[in-house]
């Protein structure tokens, strides 16, 4: 699977809906400093639910809607879309194994979205909602879901600008914690320090 489209509405450096097609295996998306590459990265932080422990670059997030539409009084809301692409052997060995792979109706089989918005009212407090093919989850269901796919919030599907530097820095112990979360070891760690808590 691949993610093959982004689409960002009023998301940051994006006043109006952009979409942004991703290719199988490898895209490179090049630009001026300060033209929006990394908002894109951003983008699939905060749809996918991974910027609390990934740390996108916003204080808040009503800092993420686009400032030409944040005008105070006025309600506003950015969403971002993540659409993956599945090739019908990987829906099917899913399904084999168990896994519901949740379509909408008249969606393609191979096709997965995930979307966040996010609403900024009048007053200026904010609600987020995330959506699986269209249909509201809150974010467990999401990390749950994203798990399936081998997404974790921990782990580096997304490596951001820093990550390799910081890993050069850490000790043997913190190295080794990468190389567990690599292996799909870190997850069971949480689980057991999850029971243990209980
Ligand atoms: P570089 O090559 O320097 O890494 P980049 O292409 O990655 O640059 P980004 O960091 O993605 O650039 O984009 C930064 C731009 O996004 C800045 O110009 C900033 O003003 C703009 N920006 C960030 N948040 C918002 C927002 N809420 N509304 C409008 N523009 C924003
Ligand atoms: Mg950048």
């Amino acid at each position: 699977m691949y993610i093959k489209n982004v689409e960002l509405t009023r998301f940051k450096s994006f006043g109006s809906t952009t979409s942004i097609p991703l290719l199988q295996g490898f895209t490179v998306v090049s630009g001026p400093n300060g033209s929006g590459k990394s908002n894109i990265l951003d983008a699939l932080l905060f749809a996918l639910g991974l910027a609390g422990s990934k740390g996108m670059r916003a204080d808040r997030l009503p800092d993420l809607v686009n400032q030409a539409h944040s005008k105070k009084g006025r309600m506003v809301e950015a969403s971002v879309t993540v659409t993956f692409a599945l090739e019908e052997a990987e829906v099917t060995a899913m399904q084999s194994e168990g896994i519901e792979i949740p379509t909408a109706e008249g969606q393609n089989v191979g096709e997965w979205t995930v979307m966040r918005k996010l609403r900024v009212t009048t007053q200026g407090t904010y609600t987020s909602t995330y959506y699986i093919n269209g249909t509201p989850c809150n974010l467990s269901e999401l990390h749950e879901q994203l798990a399936k796919f081998r997404i974790y919030p921990e782990g580096y599907n997304v490596v951001l600008q820093g990550d390799v530097t910081g890993i050069i820095s850490m000790n043997s112990r913190e190295r080794r914690e990468i190389i567990d979360e690599l292996a799909g070891v870190g997850e069971f760690d949480r689980k057991i320090a999850t029971a243990k808590d209980k």
